[in-house]
């Protein structure tokens, strides 16, 4: 269901793989039409990709150290080696802003330098930005900031070898990454990036300053990224009663639609307020419960 939605992309499910969207399909087939929105809630903790073996679920989080520079605020490309979004939305808010750009590219990769990958083994990726105290995600209790101390991946570095043995990470000169993706654009990329940081002002996408760090060496890593998620959103409209509406905007008589199912509940990007999701799941239904109630009362 989500390839018809969002095109030919893996998106990572890190909930039950078999809600497969059977409650959307059997208000369709009753009568009911589709609302507009559908949005996801991408995760927070990095990137994810089928080809690590046995990957799934929330064991994702776990599986590789190399998923997390998704969310270094470094630079980030797609697939052509362009820059395509302010990657402070994907480290300080992946689930819903960050979480929609990586989703519309489908794959996303990281690009890092051998200075950063030792400052995340040594002094941590806050460290590595010279520990601005502005940067939300690097100085509050994140996965880079725990305890008052900078968490430091010193398993950064080794985990490099089994990701480009399983063909999601790229190591060498930036022209041989660039080669390993297939990406024309990745050298143009960071040069015009350098330039950006070197400014001190990233007037293609005005991402902080504290995150514009400068790419060199003969060393580059890229690792390439598929988006995973909580939850789906979107599907059947209702009216505010929950009620599921027909084509001509009449209500399905004793056809009720709460949870994420719901489409008229939701908005796309997903809000980012934690608890959304369940927020409305359980309020939906109640609301749906009460009306069923008035309904059979009647
Ligand atoms: C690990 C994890 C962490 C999360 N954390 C948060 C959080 O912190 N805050 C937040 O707001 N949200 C969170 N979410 C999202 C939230 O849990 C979901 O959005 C919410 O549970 C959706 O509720 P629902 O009732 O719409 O759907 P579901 O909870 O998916 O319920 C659908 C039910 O329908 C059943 N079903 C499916 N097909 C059929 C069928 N054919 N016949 C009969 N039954 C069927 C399923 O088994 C399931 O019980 C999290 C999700 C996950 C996976």
């Amino acid at each position: 269901m989500l390839r018809k939605i969002y095109g030919d992309i893996t998106v990572w499910p890190l909930c039950n793989t078999l809600s497969v969207g059977q409650g959307f399909d059997m208000v369709i087939e009753a009568g009911g039409i589709a609302d507009r929105n559908w949005a996801l809630c991408c995760n927070e903790f990095g990137g994810a990709n089928h080809k690590i073996p046995g990957i799934m679920g929330g064991a994702m989080r776990s599986a590789s150290p190399a998923l997390e520079p998704a969310l270094y605020g470094g630079l980030i490309v797609n697939r052509n080696g362009d820059r395509f979004m302010n990657e402070q939305f994907l480290s300080d808010r992946p689930l819903a802003l960050g979480g929609e750009m990586a989703l519309r590219e489908g794959l996303y990769y990281a690009v890092l330098d051998q200075e950063m990958m030792d400052a995340v083994a040594t002094v941590g990726i806050r460290g590595y930005y010279g520990n601005p105290e502005d940067w939300y995600v690097g100085s509050h209790g994140s996965v880079f900031y725990k305890n008052g101390e900078n968490v430091v991946r010193a398993d950064l570095p080794e985990s490099v070898d089994a990701a480009v043995e399983q063909g999601w990470a790229a190591k060498g000169t930036l022209a041989e990454c660039a080669a390993v993706f297939g990406m024309k654009n990745l050298e143009a990329t960071v040069e015009a990036y350098n330039a950006l940081c070197e400014a001190g002002q990233d007037t293609q996408y005005y991402k902080a300053p504290y995150l514009l760090h400068k790419l060199g060496g003969d060393t580059y890593y890229v690792f390439e990224y598929e988006p995973s998620i909580w939850s789906t959103f979107g599907g059947v409209k209702t009216d505010d009663y929950c009620r599921a509406l027909a084509e001509d905007q009449s209500v399905i008589k004793g056809l009720y639609v709460a949870g994420v199912d719901n489409g008229s509940l939701y908005c796309s990007p997903y809000y980012e307020n934690e608890g959304a999701s369940l927020g409305i799941a359980y309020t939906s239904g109640i609301v749906a419960a009460d009306c069923m109630i008035d309904f059979l009362n009647a």
